[in-house]
């Protein structure tokens, strides 16, 4: 489209007024004007030089050429003063006015090359920054951990332990003014095993408190410049859940899973990218530095503006099974009992079933975990293995629990759905088996009762459906109660 090319082929002859009259055809517009894209409110998102990424609050007003593309006046200057063939002191650029036909800048290309969502959520003024978070209006850790325990089955020292250090993180972010005494990070680590909660027990805080969230997986980091993502990226995924909302995004919380995976590899000669190298970088993130990421990218590549994020306020949670740590404490406690008077038998804690709540600093460090990186994540709790009883509590008690959903998938159909007690107690062996804690459960159920589902809605006569231990053991049918009728038992098995 010949409206949206600068050519600089007329030769030297193109002067200032003749390329403000080529711009002229892709209309010069203000660029401060809501356009209503997406329906969003485009007001509150400023506009990005599309050469040098800076934002509107940083470049000075912006004028948009055709398709939304802006440019802040620096980069406009420059790229006249080139056109003009001026002494211009950034390297030493080729004078195009002097070469024929030579597309200079042609703004279909750009189009294509810039990401779809560009625009990056404008900071608001002082005055309204101090209002968004209200001391008042955190709710206080019992109330924390109330609303968490219509989601979460046990675990409730682990909740305590939570919902107070939510409560002072809070309170730290939003005092954060009046800094005589400078509240500590209260960034936590949170140790259990596999299928406890963990994940599930940072999702709910973060929906109850209504902050955004990112979930990143430590085993995908590595140090910046290696193959895989490097440790900034987890701000960046957080500002894409903030809405690439910077402000909201720095009062979030970065959940980062497997850390025991980022452990410090004993007896290696070779440079450990994914290891003890991803705890140093994280470092600088856990206590509080400004970072710039790219906004509606995973990369920084050269067409994507980048965004700078404070990460002082974020709250880091740190989360890993540690599978050996059991045998670090063991140790220690161990060579601690096997000395002196008071001597122990040397398995004496071989059988203990809650060893993981007798962790200490030293442990963590002895598991490779290095000092500075557990110094800042001073709060560390544990989360309790799921016992069968908690399996069963976790399959009926949440207030989306599963049990619950699928009742009320056949309540549309206006089909009863029960289960027997031991039909619960039969999955949650099933579960236990498999050892991978409450995420066992679901695919266990869904199996059973994809039958179920299936077979129900032929039926318009069934109006009761009750899930036998005989029906998870395969040895029987469920309980089938026609309307008005009452059926003999186990007659749909087969
Ligand atoms: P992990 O500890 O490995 O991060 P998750 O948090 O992903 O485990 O748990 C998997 C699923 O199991 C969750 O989505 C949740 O539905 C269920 N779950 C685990 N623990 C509990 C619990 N204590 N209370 C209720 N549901 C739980």
């Amino acid at each position: 489209m010949a409206g949206q090319e600068i050519v600089a082929g007329k030769g030297a002859d193109v002067d200032e007024k003749d390329f403000r009259e080529i711009i002229d055809l892709g209309e010069i517009e203000d660029a401060g004007k809501p356009e209503g894209q997406d329906g969003e409110r485009q007001d509150d998102y400023e506009e990005v030089c599309v050469l040098c990424h800076r934002p509107e609050s940083k470049a000075g007003r912006l004028i948009t050429l055709a398709k939304g593309i802006c440019i802040c006046s620096e980069c406009m200057q420059k790229t006249m003063d080139t056109i003009q063939g001026k002494d211009i002191d950034y390297g030493k650029m080729p004078d195009f006015s002097k070469m024929p036909n030579i597309s200079f800048l042609n703004l279909a290309d750009l189009q294509n090359m810039i990401p779809q969502r560009q625009k990056v959520k404008k900071k608001k003024e002082k005055e309204e920054k101090t209002e968004s978070l209200d001391i008042r209006q955190i709710p206080p850790p019992h109330k924390i951990k109330a609303s968490l325990d219509e989601y979460v089955i046990g675990q409730e020292q682990a909740k305590k332990v939570i919902s107070v250090a939510v409560y002072n993180h809070y309170k730290r972010v939003a005092t954060n003014t009046m800094d005589e005494i400078e509240i500590e990070k209260s960034n936590m680590l949170m140790i259990g095993p596999t299928g406890s909660g963990k994940t599930y027990l940072v999702k709910t805080l973060a929906r109850l408190l209504d902050v955004p969230l990112a979930i990143a997986d430590a085993t995908s980091l590595t140090e910046a410049g290696y193959i895989g993502d490097d440790i900034e990226s987890v701000v960046s995924k957080l500002l894409a859940a903030a809405d690439n909302d910077v402000e909201k995004a720095e009062r979030g919380i970065i959940f980062i899973d497997e850390i025991d995976k980022i452990a410090k590899k004993k007896d290696t000669h070779h440079r450990d990218v994914s290891g003890e190298s991803v705890q140093q970088g994280m470092l600088k993130l856990l206590e509080g530095a400004e970072v710039e990421v790219p906004v509606g990218a995973n990369s920084k590549n050269a067409m994507v503006p980048l965004a700078t994020v404070n990460t002082k306020n974020i709250l880091f949670i740190c989360g890993g099974a540690f599978p050996d740590l059991e045998k670090v404490i063991k140790e220690r406690l161990n060579k601690k009992s096997s000395i002196g008077f008071q001597a122990d038998l040397k398995d004496k804690y071989d059988k203990e079933k809650d060893l993981f709540s007798r962790v200490t600093v030293e442990d963590i460090r002895n598991f490779g975990m290095i000092p500075e990186f557990i110094g800042r994540l001073p709060v560390i709790f544990t989360l309790d293995s799921l016992t069968q009883e908690m399996l069963v509590r976790i399959l009926k008690e949440p207030k989306n629990a599963i049990l619950k959903q699928y009742q009320k998938l056949l309540a549309l159909d206006e089909v009863k759905l029960s289960f027997e007690d031991e039909a619960l107690e039969a999955i949650a062996l099933k579960a236990l088996e498999k050892d991978t804690g409450a995420r066992a459960l679901r695919s266990i159920i869904e199996d059973f009762m994809l039958d179920i589902m299936y077979e129900i809605p032929k039926d318009d006569n069934i109006g009761e459906v009750t899930i036998t231990r005989e029906y998870i053991e395969h040895t029987g049918g469920p309980r089938i109660v026609t309307r008005g009728v009452l059926a003999l038992p186990d007659d749909t098995s087969g």
